[in-house]
């Protein structure tokens, strides 16, 4: 989980991008980075911490360039180092490249040992590397875009791109579309953004989605679509939907807030809770699905917990022991609201169970007779492959243990979550514009595997 900023034709590139990264601050929150282009060189600033700090002491009269990219970085791999920030940029007697990437690539390590054993040194441990590695492999005599497409041929995984030379920006999302990315304008320029929230922020508006293997050439001669592989149906990761994206955001012209809303009443007809007197939510996350649950139910809905907006969210802390305390400083309960009442606590999503167990205490500390634990998503009991952080079954509560299992380990009265087919419910409203949503995590039907037969398919299938 990252967010990627791109703008093409701006005056003012630097400064839009850096209103586009902030926008995205809750893609991650271990390091910042932005490449500007004046059309003869690529100038990069980047640092580990948080949009803010990063370019604090950043004079934007400096950046000037006609165009940017920029990338928010959530560590999954290691604890955040300042190599692994990224726009990464590589240096050629051609000519600069700077790659921003969100995603996983797959087979990075394979691609990584086989280029090692060929002669090549890796300056970062990050898999984003791989592409630039590729590209120069490839890039003989081929222009930049064809070293491009020839690179991401013989990627696998689930993985959107924006890359900057000192005359084009190309943008690319791989053949399911698995992570979100969108094209606007803002007046003459182009902007590209992980999540549309970005586009409101900078006064842009939304013209389309990338499409499932689909590259863009953006220039001075504006915007070239190339299909670089056989195009899969649509695969937007559900966890975008549940938990990432923030509820401004549109994906895949489906509104967050309205599909989260939609899965709180789906929640609410598959597991009410009888007696209850109140309905609340984990902020900022699950407010919107217990809105939908509280008005599918006819209770009402109240802010049972309170959320200290200067703590980075828990998921982010390295150990155990730090989620654990991270939560503690994050959340609290409103006394007024809960004491005495049977209390319908929805949450987004269980990951490890931590966060759940700290709230159903804190609840009950503060007085509550009763929590229902209710989930606006599925068990999640399968490992993501495709870059988000829970790559691991053993951490995953739901792969361990049962319902009532979950129940008792929390602490709550009872816990339920929303089926399968309810989450694809809320969030595929129109089956046309919107194929399906990858869903692997709780499903266990994975997209995309790594030695995919298709990858061959794919490169044969090109269609330009
Ligand atoms: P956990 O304590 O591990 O069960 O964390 C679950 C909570 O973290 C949920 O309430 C979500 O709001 C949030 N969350 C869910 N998935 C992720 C993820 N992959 N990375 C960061 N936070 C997450």
């Amino acid at each position: 989980m990252n967010g990627m900023f791109g703008i093409w034709g701006h005056p003012k590139a630097a400064e839009i991008t850096y209103y586009g990264l902030h926008a995205m601050q809750h893609r991650g929150q271990d390091g910042a980075g932005m490449v500007v282009s004046n059309g003869e060189r690529l100038k990069l600033h980047k640092d580990v911490g948080l949009v803010n700090d990063v370019f604090k002491r950043v004079n934007f009269p400096d950046f000037e360039g006609h165009a940017a990219i920029g990338h928010i970085r959530n560590a999954t791999q290691d604890d955040g180092v300042f190599e692994n920030v990224q726009p990464l940029v590589f240096r050629s007697l051609k000519g600069s490249t700077a790659i921003a990437h969100n995603g996983k690539i797959m087979n990075a390590e394979k691609i990584r040992s086989s280029l090692e054993s060929g002669g090549s040194i890796f300056q970062t441990t990050s898999d984003t590397e791989v592409l630039a590695h590729l590209m120069k492999k490839n890039n003989g005599d081929t222009t930049t875009e064809e070293a491009i497409i020839a690179a991401l041929g013989e990627l696998v995984g689930a993985y959107a791109f924006i890359i900057l030379t000192e005359d084009k920006m190309f943008v690319a999302l791989d053949p399911h579309g698995i992570r979100p990315l969108s094209l606007g304008r803002l007046g003459d320029a182009y902007v590209v953004a992980s999540e549309t929230c970005a586009f409101n922020i900078v006064g842009a508006t939304f013209e389309r989605e990338i499409l499932p293997g689909e590259m863009l050439t953006i220039s001075d001669e504006g915007v070239k679509s190339t299909r670089f592989s056989l195009r899969e149906p649509r695969k937007l990761c559900a966890m975008e939907y549940v938990y990432f994206s923030r509820p401004d955001s549109d994906l895949n012209l489906v509104n967050v807030h309205s599909a989260r809303k939609r899965m709180g009443i789906e929640l609410a007809k598959e597991h009410p809770v009888p007696n209850a007197d109140v309905v609340t939510g984990v902020p900022d996350s699950s407010i919107s699905a217990a809105i939908g649950y509280a008005e599918q139910c006819g209770l009402p809905y109240e802010m049972g917990v309170l959320k200290n907006r200067y703590i980075n969210r828990t998921f982010i802390q390295p150990s155990q022991e730090l989620r654990e305390q991270g939560v503690k400083m994050k959340l609290s309960p409103v006394k007024g609201v809960v004491e005495g009442k049977s209390v319908v606590m929805i949450d987004d999503s269980i990951v490890r169970g931590t966060t759940v167990r700290r709230i159903v205490r804190l609840l009950k500390e503060a007085g509550a007779k009763e929590v229902h634990v209710r989930i606006s998503s599925p068990r999640i009991e399968n490992p993501c492959y495709y870059g988000i952080d829970m790559s691991t079954r053993k951490e995953l509560i739901a792969a361990n243990y049962s319902n009532d299992e979950i129940k008792n380990i929390i602490e709550a009265d009872s816990v339920e979550f929303l089926s399968i087919e309810g989450t694809e419910r809320a969030i595929v409203k129109d089956k046309t514009i919107n194929q399906g949503v990858c869903a692997a995590c709780f499903t266990g039907n994975y997209p995309i595997i790594e030695n995919d037969h298709r990858k061959e398919f794919y490169r044969k299938y090109r269609v330009d």
